[in-house]
């Protein structure tokens, strides 16, 4: 599936807020956000007042940019969410979270979702004893997740086992045997990005 491969920092400063998509960085002075804080290219410093459309798509695009997915997977995600009963835009949040990749990051075995996409491709996780290496595999409650045994070995893994991570209600995680489990779906409290989901919900419906 295609990603973006530009400049990441870019993106948190075109939304004008920290999207953390660079892990340890994000919490330095380097972070272009806290240093420069301007919308990037020649007009960035103009702010422009925003129309109501103008607010829909910021919303759409932060929470894109936040979960690594570009427009045509985004918006078979919405599709999907409105397809299930309940809260449309809860569930597009639930379908995000129930990633593979952003519960890797989320069970604290990479610095950021951009990274946890990556350790995935390159095969280092089981689901369910069984290799998968589909950054946007979707987990469903019981599902237990695992760092392979020979990838154990590897330093970033020793350093993730070493520093657990507080994780979110819906998962469980034995950080010691670097493996963990979907104990519940996300409700809206578990998730904890910066967007409005009932705006994107309305661009899309229009
Ligand atoms: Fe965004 Fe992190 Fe770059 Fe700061 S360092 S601009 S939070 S990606």
């Amino acid at each position: 599936m295609a990603r973006y491969t530009g400049p990441v920092c870019r993106l948190c400063r075109r939304e004008g807020i920290k999207l953390f998509l660079k892990g340890d960085r994000c919490y330095t002075d380097k972070c272009a956000v806290t240093h420069r804080g301007t919308a990037p290219g020649q007009h960035g410093k103009n702010k422009k007042k925003l129309s109501g459309y103008g607010v829909q798509l910021r919303e759409k695009q932060k929470a894109k940019r936040i979960y690594g997915i570009l427009e045509n997977q985004f918006s078979k995600y919405y599709d999907n969410a409105t397809a299930i009963k309940g809260v449309a835009g809860e569930n597009l949040l639930r379908l995000l979270e129930l990633r593979l990749d952003n519960v890797v990051f989320k069970l604290g075995y990479s610095d950021s979702r951009q990274q946890a996409r990556q350790l995935v491709t390159h095969g280092h996780f089981l689901v369910n004893g069984k290799k998968v290496n589909i950054p946007s595999y979707k987990l469903n409650v019981n599902d237990e997740i695992s760092v392979k045994e020979s990838s154990k070995s590897v330093e970033k893994f020793k350093v993730f086992a070493a520093n657990p991570k507080a994780v979110p209600a819906f998962l469980q995680s034995d950080f010691e045997n670097l493996k963990g489990r979907v104990v519940a779906l996300p409700v809206r409290e578990d998730i904890t990005i910066p967007v409005n989901e009932t705006l994107i919900i309305e661009l899309y419906s229009k």
